[in-house]
């Protein structure tokens, strides 16, 4: 399952493996300036996917598409236009109704057959994701595609159980039951950091409960979100239910505000989700958007644990993910073995070509974030804040993305790292006196997706788990920990949004209920 091969991940880094000092540079011969030969992306990879048809689309506009492993431009991208956007939607149409007069076991069938095809090309998939994203291929790369294979495989089966009710009438001459209808057409908007299991995430469920989608993946990772469309494909998913549109936020605005898109469903920060919230008027909208951490480490944990599962939450896709280490609370009684253990355990982390068995960390994705993490840095150091380990990018790299994983302690708690969500690979520790301090901290943030709290206390641990403002809440374990099945996403009364990936309660979110009042006194028979 994935999620012991994410925890197999976790237990076998810092934890494990033997110490070795300082980041490792990448060798210049190592894999990856090979690996775009070896790849070869095909033709499809770089088309885009419109009514059951590979297609050059009707613009002249191309994005390149760039390895921040090598720096080397992988392939151009036709943009949609809106006359693009505007058949994927009509198509999508007819590919909902063919979707609808399905079974839900004839759909489960499509979806296992995706899953089978993902699974049988995990290694080549992998290699594709780690050179167009930059995560580690052994540790990271390939468990994404296992991933979502998994997400379509739990799609499949959840439909098939997803029962409804027959209700007690007030007249005894009726009868009275719900049902599950398809919200109709989706636009599946989706970021960068988890090119392959976000959109698995939104696709699986929402194919499941019989909607048809067009997918508006990030530009940033076209090619393997293409890949996916590829597999659907050739699984035998009908013309017109799954299509794929590429380009910015034009395209994606062109989607969102198209009449015959009924839904939306969104992942990506919360400056983008409230611009598609304000642009979708009435539709329907899953919303998973950013998030701030926090991991608490209270004075009777097991530290040292604690700052490993710190570390790795910074470490992992270098802290490119919606439940990375963002802020960390230490208690002030524990706070120097805290540090001690965390400047050791990054000291450990093997920043590098991320086709490197070895590498647990590659580059960052792209500029952006590469220019964000420097900000909120050089503001902290500004203010003040001990940078204990790595602090800025690393040199002697093929791109300027390569990113050393940072610990920094004094954190105030009006700064930008304090604040708002880095998205690089920090550890940014900023210490308490009480657990109320703590609680009060931690729900000091208008972001609250997933919590990690690390004490030896039952007592202690519900505390926080009933009074955190976060949407998940893990007890002694990373913030990165999650399961295909859980419900996932932000906390009411955060600028985190709304509504549940993982399981039925993504297929729940994806489908209406529809109640039937049947009364039987005038029928002929
Ligand atoms: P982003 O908001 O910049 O872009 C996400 C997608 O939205 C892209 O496909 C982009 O082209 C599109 N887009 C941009 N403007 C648009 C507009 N006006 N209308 C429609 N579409 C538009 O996010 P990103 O930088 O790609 O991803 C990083 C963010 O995603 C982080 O904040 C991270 O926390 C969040 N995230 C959240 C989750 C979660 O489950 N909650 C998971 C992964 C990432």
């Amino acid at each position: 399952m994935r999620i012991e091969r994410r925890i197999a991940a976790v237990s076998t880094g810092p934890l494990a493996t033997p110490r070795t000092t300082g980041h490792r540079r990448m060798r210049r011969s190592a894999g990856p300036a090979g690996e775009r030969a070896r790849l070869g992306w095909g033709a499809m990879a770089r088309k885009l996917f419109i009514a059951g048809a590979w297609t050059e689309g009707s613009s002249d506009e191309t994005i390149d598409v760039r390895s921040p492993v090598t720096g080397e431009i992988l392939a151009a991208v036709p943009v949609a236009s809106e006359r693009d956007v505007d058949e994927a939607v009509r198509a999508a149409r007819a590919g909902q109704e063919a979707l609808e007069i399905m079974t839900v076991f004839e759909r489960a069938e499509l979806l296992h057959r995706a899953a089978e095809l993902m699974t049988s090309r995990k290694d080549e998939l992998g290699r594709e994701l780690t050179l167009e994203q930059g995560k580690p291929l052994h540790t990271e790369g390939i468990a994404e595609i296992e991933e979502s294979a998994e997400n379509f495989r739990i799609a499949a089966e959840d439909v098939k159980r997803m029962t409804t009710e027959v209700l007690p009438s007030e007249d005894r001459n009726k009868k009275m039951f719900t049902f599950r209808k398809a919200n109709g057409v989706y636009a599946v908007i989706t970021p960068w950091n988890f090119p392959f299991v976000i959109p698995s995430e939104l696709l699986a469920p929402a194919l499941a409960g019989g909607n048809a989608c067009v997918l508006k993946p990030s530009e940033l990772t076209p090619l393997i979100a293409a890949r996916m469309i590829e597999i659907l494909e050739e699984a035998g998913f009908p013309p017109g239910s799954v299509s794929l549109v590429n380009g910015g936020s034009d395209v994606g605005r062109a989607l969102v505000t198209h009449p015959g898109v009924d839904a939306i469903a969104f992942v990506g920060s919360h400056e983008t989700g409230e611009a598609i919230v304000r642009a979708a008027g009435l539709k329907r909208t899953l919303m998973e958007l950013s998030g701030n951490g926090p991991v608490i480490v209270l004075d009777d944990a097991n530290v040292e644990h604690a700052a490993d599962m710190a570390v790795f939450g910074a470490q992992y896709v270098a802290g490119q993910c919606c439940v990375a280490t963002e802020r960390v609370l230490v208690s002030e009684r524990v706070h120097d073995r805290f540090l001690e253990r965390a400047v050791a355990a990054a000291r450990d982390v093997v920043l590098g070509d991320p086709f490197a068995e070895t590498t647990t960390m590659g580059p960052l994705n792209n500029e952006d974030v590469a220019t964000k993490t420097d900000r909120h840095l050089a503001e902290a150091r500004d203010r003040g804040v001990r940078v204990l380990a790595g602090g800025g990018r690393a040199e002697g790299f093929p791109t300027s993305l390569y990113y050393e994983l940072t610990v920094a302690d004094g954190v105030p708690t009006d700064s930008l790292l304090f604040r708002e969500e880095t998205f690089g690979p920090v550890v940014p520790v900023t210490t308490f006196a009480t657990d109320e301090d703590a609680l009060r901290l931690a729900n000091d943030s208008h972001l609250g997706l997933q919590a990690a709290v690390f004490t030896s206390s039952l007592k202690r641990a519900f505390t926080f788990i009933d009074g955190l403002r976060t949407g998940n809440v893990v007890v002694n374990d990373t913030t990165d920990y999650w399961e295909a099945l859980q419900p996932f996403g932000g906390a009411s009364g955060t600028r985190t949004g709304w509504g549940r990936v993982g399981g039925k309660y993504a297929i729940e979110d994806m489908t209406d209920l529809r109640t039937a009042v049947v009364d039987f006194r005038n029928t002929a028979d």
